[in-house]
């Protein structure tokens, strides 16, 4: 073991019932590093990180840190090792300050009985702590009126203050803004300077390539690779993830453009929406990049006719249309996916084949006694296509993952067969691996004459799949790339109101 090794992990075995989850684990962090650990849904890494946090035993295999072997038999024991981690779902009290949060639950640390008798010590031992590590947030300020990001911050804090020497985070920057994950890059970046370990769990390839030094995949309970991060493509961490050669991550692009098939003019909504105008054409994917808040969701539900808008105009092939409802959009040949599955995509106790029947229920009509029959072909022949992973048709969907929920979503509005697609943030949430498939059937659906817009917050999906590119700040479009033009800066200063945005327009076609 090599002297700045903080924890190891030697063959690892653990078994749910009958189920055996992880095999033979071997994993090693090291004193300032930023470790991915990797994988698809399902692959066993929450299981993992579980064990290291002292939630669950293992069954066999051995646990050093800082070289001594140690058994993590709850989380407290692992707090007392110097093992913290941050859960998705924060764990704030959001009537409480920033400081009575940290400081909750270990009164006795600041020598007093209750918090509340506490307070003022727990500010300026609150303040201490983050000049000890160069952040600075008001730690009197309520959580309730802090950013996610923020608050986010304050639960590595709470860490912290527990002289935690190993930081598990597992996805956090699922539900940060992109500014808010920079901050917290900086954090992390601080962290690792003063030797704390962090296990960073992400399905977003970008960031894990900027900011971690090592990664560790799993598939299927085992470990399949390892070693630096810089030695790893994208297309390599993807084929370790699903064990199998899967060509590029991103969807290569020769098509031309046809005809404009929708049109927006000046598009208003209250200070959301201020003046979009945009075309989707034929056999072409748009993204429409945007900081979370930029307004892309209500762009999108706008043109799905799921919300009004105080005025403007969209065109399709040429004629003025009103889209006042969804179903008037689904007429209209429009489908929209939405980044929401649980609350505006399905129906969670019905099966894949019910919903993929969902939007389509006239067209089934006809079908009349046939209609099962038809339900269940239907539903085979999207599994197939879209490589839905599920034990039956009937299995609810809420027994899935992300990424093949998502995909389910997507067989539903292909089968009502629509000419324009739309969706909003399509892969947040979703491994890498089925990320890469649901770019590589957009691509398939652009290619084949559909016209396709995808709006984001993640630049590099943006960046990989679109034909063209608007960035949308404060509600207008300031500026339209084509594919070969666009680069991550230049997005990031656009959507951020950074250059100057009068009407700039960088069309190279
Ligand atoms: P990941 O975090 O990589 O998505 P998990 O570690 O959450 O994977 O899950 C790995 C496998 O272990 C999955 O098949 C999951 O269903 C199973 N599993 C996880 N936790 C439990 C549990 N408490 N009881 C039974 N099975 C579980
Ligand atoms: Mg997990």
């Amino acid at each position: 073991m090599r002297s700045t090794t903080i924890l190891e992990m030697k063959d690892i075995d653990k078994s749910f019932g009958p189920n055996r989850i992880l095999h033979s684990v071997n994993f090693s962090l090291d004193v300032g590093q930023v470790h991915a650990l990797l994988g698809a849904n399902g692959a066993g890494k929450s299981t993992l990180v579980k064990i290291i946090s002292g939630v669950y035993a293992l069954d066999a295999g051995r646990v050093f840190i800082g070289g001594e072997a140690v058994s993590i038999t709850s989380p407290i024991a692992a707090k007392n090792l110097g093992i913290s981690i941050i859960h998705q779902e924060l764990s704030l009290v959001p009537e409480m300050t920033v400081a009575e949060n940290i400081y909750l639950g270990k009164e006795r640390s600041l020598g007093a009985s209750g918090l509340f008798f506490a307070r003022s010590k727990a500010i300026s031992e609150a303040k201490k702590l983050m000049q000890q590590y160069g952040i600075s947030l008001d730690p009197g300020k309520k959580i309730r009126d802090l950013s996610i990001g923020h608050q986010q911050v304050v639960e590595i804090l709470k860490a912290l203050s527990d002289q935690s020497r190993i930081l598990i985070m597992d996805e956090p920057t699922a539900t940060l803004t992109a500014g808010e994950t920079h901050q917290l890059f900086a954090v992390i970046r601080h962290l690792k300077s003063l030797g704390i370990g962090i296990i960073y769990i992400s399905h977003r390839l970008d960031e894990i390539q900027e900011i971690c030094d090592y990664v560790t995949i799993m598939k299927d309970g085992r470990v399949t690779a390892k070693g630096d991060i810089a030695d790893f493509s994208s297309e390599r961490i993807i084929e370790c993830m699903v064990g199998r050669q899967v060509g590029h991550y991103f969807p290569e692009s020769d098509r031309r453009a046809k005809e404009t098939v929708l049109e927006l003019k000046d598009i208003r909504k209250g200070d959301v929406l201020s003046g979009v105008s945009l075309e989707i054409r034929k056999g072409e994917i748009v993204g429409i990049f945007g900081l979370l808040g930029a307004g892309q969701t209500e762009l999108t539900k706008v043109m799905f006719g799921a919300e009004s808008c105080d005025s403007g105009e969209i065109f399709l092939h040429g004629s003025k249309v009103d889209i006042n409802s969804p179903a008037k959009a689904k007429k209209l040949g429009l489908a929209l996916v939405t980044e929401n599955r649980k609350d505006e995509g399905l129906v969670l106790e019905l099966g894949s084949a019910s919903n993929m029947a969902l939007a389509s229920m006239g067209k089934l009509a006809r079908y009349g006694i046939k209609r099962d029959g038809e339900i269940k072909r239907m539903g085979d022949s999207y599994v197939q296509s879209l490589n839905i992973k599920l034990n039956s048709l009937s299995e609810p969907v809420r027994n899935l993952s992300g990424g093949n929920q998502q995909k389910v979503i997507l067989g539903k509005w292909l089968y009502t067969d629509p000419e324009v697609i739309l969706l909003n943030e399509p892969t947040r949430g979703i491994d890498i691996g089925a990320r890469s498939e649901i770019y590589h059937l957009l691509s398939r659906l652009a290619d084949k004459d559909k016209g396709i817009l995808v709006a984001s917050s993640d630049a590099d999906e943006i960046l990989g799949l679109c034909d063209r590119i608007l960035v949308l700040f404060r509600g207008r479009v300031v500026v339209e790339f084509s594919r070969n033009t666009a680069t991550e800066e230049l997005l990031m200063e656009y959507a951020s109101g950074a250059k100057d945005n009068k009407a700039v327009k960088e069309v190279a076609r």
